[in-house]
């Protein structure tokens, strides 16, 4: 990869934990990054806004999408589909803008695979059973979607070591600090590479003749 290019930053985390109050700090504090945003099957909850939260799209245009190759990863997630839009993601990349993708562990795999210079960042509870108590404060699902939920989180924190990072979410204000560091050190990181690159000496070759 050039490395003039943005990184590409992966953010997941089971539901339930946070991912959303996090990522909003850390937009408030960091600049030269855009949010990707995604395709979904799933219905639109009120206060959403199309474009802005999600792409809402039918179950058809949903897999048009994936014929035509235009989804850099894409998942089911109790029982609806999730994609990124490719082209999106390449573009911004390419003019030096890092990009958030804030997606479930599955796509998260997917994406590492076909660009292992992403950065992976895993979101978790501070324990599972302040996951629980987090899942039930919202008090808008039956028992069983809770509980349902729960297993797909433990699940989920499976795949903790195919991760670059591990934040925890004790506070958002805190974690969206972390978050901030890691990404400005991954930054960092490349600008090294960079003058490391220009300061290699230039090889002492030998002419014969
Ligand atoms: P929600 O329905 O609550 O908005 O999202 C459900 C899950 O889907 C969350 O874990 C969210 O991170 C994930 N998600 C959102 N967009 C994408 C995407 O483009 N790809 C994948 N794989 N997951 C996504």
């Amino acid at each position: 990869m050039n490395s003039k290019m943005g990184n590409l930053i992966v953010f997941t985390g089971p539901s339930g934990v946070g991912k959303g109050t996090v990522v909003k700090e850390l937009f408030q504090n960091l600049d030269n990054l855009i949010f990707s945003v995604s395709v979904t099957t799933r219905e639109k909850r009120s206060g959403e806004e199309e474009g802005k939260n999600y792409f809402f799209r039918t179950n058809h245009e949903f897999d048009e999408l994936i014929q035509a190759d235009k989804l850099l990863e894409w998942a089911e997630f109790v029982g609806n589909k999730y994609g990124t839009p490719k082209d999106f993601v390449f573009e911004k990349l390419k003019d030096g803008t890092d990009v958030f993708l804030e997606i479930e562990v599955q796509g998260a795999l997917q994406v590492k695979e076909k660009f292992p210079e992403a950065l992976m960042i895993f979101l978790l509870p501070p324990s599972i059973d302040e996951l629980e108590a987090r899942l039930r404060k919202r008090a808008t699902e039956p028992e069983e979607k809770i509980l349902l939920r729960l297993a797909k989180a433990r699940d989920e924190m499976k795949y903790i070591n195919d991760f670059d990072f591990s934040v925890i979410n004790d506070s958002a204000q805190r974690a969206g600090k972390e978050l901030r560091e890691i990404i400005l050190n991954r930054r960092i990181e490349k600008k090294n590479l960079l003058i490391n690159d220009y300061e290699r000496p230039i090889p002492n070759v030998q002419f014969q003749g």
